[in-house]
């Protein structure tokens, strides 16, 4: 019998219950009791869509985060939030989220607490709270989260299968404040995983899921070591472990892992199928092997047929030690496709979310266990939806096809280099030293806000939406006159996201309304769903940005998003490489930008926010998708004449290993992220001779706090040392929508001021 489990299930809930309760109770207007009730009715609803399998994870709910619930179950709290003696979990949160000075804790000193860093979780649009260590941390085993969770999973007739996060990904993933080595920590880690396993058998657990993803990345030779140590420490314990690997292949951790003393080893196989054969070999025919077949990480039905017509060999192989589950965690998906009304009947018949990929383990195992026959009908209709999909005019269109496959090197390629584009274009925009520009969008003010609700759900007309939007971009090209900015824009008053408004025109894009996942604590994304060949029905912007430049003299920039970025924030199609789609979506944006500099439109920015973050997990695939990457970037800007400026944006983001395919994506200025860094950001720039110009953000745009002058100048004159004067521009880290137009006016004054020192001074 195939036994079927799940790895970790969406907390947040079907209506983003979590996220409600989670901010209500921030913001005082509900008790702590009212947030542990939501926590555990979801937890109840959870298991109960989870019945139908052999086993359900238990301790994959957090209120935040799950690593920052194994650092309390490890006693592995920050030095600052000890001693702290209200509820656990409003200590858990002081860490989450840190406490501002002015904010007295109930009972407490009323001292500032700051906030646990936080980083992506390995390559997902999540992210977790990151361990913090010193020479001295101790662990202290606090198994209490777990155990309650246990007996409200037991009482609830689950058979429960505790998951926690395995000692050397938990080491692996943190950070030593004290510049000591976190690994030398393992020996006194493990006595408490020890003691936390002895615990978890005690309260009649047979199996605990421990996840090691860490293993499917490059590894240096100390930590691999430190699997063989951890988990022949651990082998006494009386329970069966389940280690988890997920998001990527084992590749030459193979060895290693087939060969650890425990009970099962759990691998993705939508990621990582290659590793099945070898592992085969390695494995010892006393281990359960599970397979993670349904996509964890995508909304599309899985192909259960060819799942199938792969998994029965295996299962003859593999007899009863064969288990089945989805490839990770369901939290990076979406809860439930029923609770869509509004999605597009087509595309949805051709997805699934959480509670609709449980369904398919079913009937896979059913299959598996009782015969093909037994779930006949919904196999056929699976092999409907699959075969429906892949022919649909909606997702192949062949002129996309032809014009992908002329594609060639010239495409993405000025007519100049740089320097002779750098005369033309100071010519043509005749601009002082160190102009000052901004990101692109203004603050996204409540009325806005409204206008956008009243046109969405057909309140107001278009007409009176566009009238509104138009007033809002007057007023900002009125403010920017105002400061003295050289290079406008617009604002961006008209778009909901930087993704979602470029794929709502786009054909080949479609919307959910529920398809939230979490990004972290409460903060959620509803990624919007590429599902076909990508192209574009009619301009997008030009209407917008013409608009704008007829109410200045001023240059005013052009504002798109960038191919990597749309893709990288996107759901994106299982049938073809990233690179395929991403090209697509270079092809379109490239209209675009043709369109504008027809519309005489003299500059224009391709924000590329998310180009790191779509960097593979093993460095050694890193040149491949930088390649494509940067070409798609190329396709779609570098088709303008010599006159016109191209910029682009990046936010927060290490530049030293990805220089190389900086410089190579030619923008004739990039614009970063530098103030908290005190430029030191840009020394990778200057290390590697960056040629280009370069805006390093002088206002740091998530604090409301008003730079001064003084400050900007100086933080100019440090980049000045690194980069020629000549090629700097002045500007904010990033947009400004998330701020008030009180903040934004006089900081940019300030910024405007600091400009005209330099000019006078460098
Ligand atoms: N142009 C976008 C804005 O100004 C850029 C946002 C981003 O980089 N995240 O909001
Ligand atoms: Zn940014």
């Amino acid at each position: 019998m195939a036994i079927t489990h799940n790895l970790g299930f969406p907390r947040i809930g079907a209506k983003r219950e979590l996220k409600f309760a989670l901010e209500s109770y921030w913001k005082g207007q509900s008790s702590l009791d009212a947030l542990k009730a939501v926590g555990a009715e979801l937890r109840g609803r959870h298991w109960q869509a989870q019945s139908a399998l052999d086993l359900a994870p238990v301790g994959d709910f957090a209120f935040y985060d799950q690593m920052l619930d194994m650092s309390f179950t490890l006693g592995n709290l920050p030095e600052r939030v000890r001693g702290f003696e209200g509820d656990v979990l409003d200590n858990y949160f002081r860490v989450a989220r840190g406490r501002s000075a002015s904010v007295a804790d109930e009972g407490q000193c009323g001292c500032g607490v700051a906030a646990g860093e936080m980083t992506k979780w390995f390559d997902t649009n999540y992210h977790y709270i990151v361990p913090e260590f010193t020479a001295d941390t101790v662990f202290r085993l606090d198994a209490s989260r777990l155990l309650e969770q246990l007996a409200e999973a037991k009482a609830q007739g689950v058979r429960a299968k505790p998951v926690i996060i395995g000692p050397v990904t938990y080491l692996a993933l943190g950070k030593t404040k004290d510049g000591s080595d976190r690994l030398a920590l393992l020996d006194r880690l493990l006595p408490v995983y020890a003691e936390l396993l002895n615990t978890l058998a005690a309260n009649g657990v047979e199996w605990v899921q421990i996840d090691e993803p860490i293993l499917v990345t490059e590894l240096e030779e100390p930590w691999r070591h430190a699997f063989e140590i951890a988990y022949h420490e651990l082998k006494g314990a009386p329970v069966k472990l389940l280690l988890a690997t997920y998001f990527g292949e084992l590749q030459d951790q193979r060895y290693l892992v087939a060969n650890l003393p425990v009970a099962g080893l759990h691998i993705d196989v939508v990621r990582g199928r290659d590793d099945l054969v070898p592992l085969l070999n390695l494995l010892p025919s006393s281990k359960i092997l599970s397979l993670g077949v349904i996509d964890g990480r995508n909304i599309w039905k899985t192909d259960l047929n060819a799942v199938l017509d792969w998994l029965e060999p295996i299962q003859l192989q593999l007899g009863e030690r064969l288990w089945i589950a989805p490839s990770c965690s369901l939290l990076h998906v979406p809860v439930d496709l029923d609770s869509e009304q509004t999605l597009d009947s087509e595309v949805r018949s051709w997805l699934a979310f959480a509670k609709q990929k449980l369904d398919e383990l079913r009937i896979l195992a059913t299959a598996l266990n009782q015969g093909r026959h037994v779930v006949q009908s919904e196999l056929a209709a699976n092999r409907a939806a699959i075969e429906a999909r892949r022919s649909s005019p909606r997702v192949n269109n062949p002129e996309v096809k032809a014009a992908l496959a002329k594609i060639d090197a010239e495409l993405g390629r000025r007519k100049s280099p740089y320097s002779e584009r750098a005369d033309k274009q100071a010519a043509r925009l005749n601009l002082p030293r160190f102009p000052t520009t901004t990101i692109g969008s203004f603050p996204q003010t409540g009325e806005i806000r409204q206008a956008r609700r009243q046109f969405k759900s057909g309140e107001i007309e278009e007409a009176a939406y566009v009238e509104i939007m138009r007033a809002e971009i007057a007023r900002c090209v009125r403010e920017q006159e105002a400061l003295g900015l050289d290079v406008l824009v617009h604002g961006e008053a008209e778009r909901n996201d930087m993704v979602e408004y470029f794929g709502e025109q786009l054909d080949g894009y479609a919307f959910s309304q529920f398809g939230w996942v979490q990004s972290y604590g409460s903060r959620c994304v509803k990624p919007p769903i590429l599902f076909g060949d990508i192209s574009r029905p009619k301009a997008m912007t030009v209407d917008w940005i013409t608009y704008a430049q007829s109410l200045t003299t001023k240059p005013m920039k052009g504002m798109l998003t960038g191919p990597v970025t749309i893709l990288n924030w996107s759901f994106v199609r299982d049938d073809q490489p990233r690179s395929v789609s991403c090209q697509q979506l270079a092809l379109a944006i490239r209209e675009e930008v043709l369109d504008l500099e027809r519309a005489g439109v003299r500059l224009i920015q391709i924000d590329e926010a998310a180009l790191r973050e779509g960097l593979p997990l093993r460095k050694s695939q890193w040149g491949a998708y930088l390649d494509w990457a940067v070409e798609s970037f190329r396709i779609t800007a570098n088709g303008v004449a010599d006159e016109t400026q191209i910029h682009t944006h990046m936010c927060y983001s290490e530049f030293n290993d990805i220089i190389a395919a900086i410089a190579d994506m030619d923008a004739d200025a990039i614009t970063i992220e530098t103030s908290r860094s005190d430029m030191e950001l840009l020394d990778a720039f200057d290390d590697f001779k960056y040629p280009n110009e370069i805006g390093p953000g002088v206002y740091d745009i998530h604090s409301p706090n008003i730079p001064t002058e003084e400050h900007m100048v100086q933080l100019m004159r440090k980049a000045a040392e690194r980069i020629p004067a000549e090629r700097l521009w002045v500007n904010p880290d990033c947009g400004l929508k998330t701020r008030q137009w009180d903040e934004v006016i006089p900081a940019l004054t300030n910024m405007v001021s600091a400009a005209k020192t330099l000019r006078a001074s460098l």
